[in-house]
């Protein structure tokens, strides 16, 4: 099945007439663009909206004004890593390995959510090294279920071994053409050692094409109650 998902021509998404809202979730600047560049490529390259939404600016305190926040070379970073996508950028107001998982932050992370209002939502597989990494997975499966599972619900892998672990895929999707424009945004992300990280998350695109037959693939899991063929 997941190999059949990814084969050309019979793409469930291409028969789709209407514009998506994609909406990718990732603990830090660089974990959507790491565990999900090559598909935000293809669901652009489609004429979808992708939005690409950080738990935290990577700041290891919170920043105490917005003009603070703005002079992050992070959030430049990120806005960099965005226009090489063609997505947008959203920050949640959390703190890099600080997360907070209580009944407010679950709120206003769903409030965050809602007002995008996505058809697709991608988030961090759950068992991950990274309690930041954790804490979105929990938040986003949270504001899944509050807002009726009307959306579609994928976990993606970033840094195996490092991060994620215990990643088991249910569908592929083909970034070999891709490729170049997630490694130009991976390496926007210049100051957290993109030679190194980089390196590894192709090994694991390379990985997971071998086991879809395509050069290099990202893998997914599908929340089982979750709307099916919403991949590019
Ligand atoms: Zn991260």
């Amino acid at each position: 099945m997941a190999i059949a998902a990814c084969a050309p021509g019979i793409s469930a998404l291409r028969a789709q007439p209407r514009k998506l809202k994609v909406l990718v979730a990732g603990g830090h600047p660089g974990d959507p663009e790491y565990g999900c560049g090559g598909t935000i490529c293809r669901y652009v390259d489609q004429g979808h909206d992708v939005a690409l939404l950080y738990l935290n600016r990577g700041e290891k305190t919170c920043p105490e004004s917005p003009e603070q926040s703005a002079a992050n070379p992070r959030v430049a970073e990120a806005k960099r890593a965005c226009e090489i996508l063609k997505a947008r950028p959203i920050f949640a107001p959390q703190c890099d390995a600080h997360a907070v998982v209580d009944s407010a932050r679950y709120d206003e992370f769903r409030a965050i959510v809602e007002a995008e209002n996505p058809d697709v939502l991608f988030t961090h597989w759950p068992v991950d090294n990274h309690r930041d990494h954790r804490a979105i997975a929990m938040l986003s499966l949270d504001a899944w279920l509050r807002l009726n599972r009307r959306f579609a619900l994928y976990y993606y892998e970033v840094s195996d071994g490092e991060d994620t672990a215990m990643f088991a895929p249910s569908d592929y999707v083909d970034i070999s053409s891709a490729e170049p424009r997630k490694r130009t945004a991976c390496y926007a992300h210049a100051s957290q050692s993109p030679d190194k990280y980089y390196a590894l998350q192709d090994q694991i695109a390379r990985f997971r094409g071998v086991e879809s037959r395509h050069e290099r693939a990202e893998a997914f899991t599908r929340h089982v109650a979750s709307p099916t063929g919403l991949l590019p």
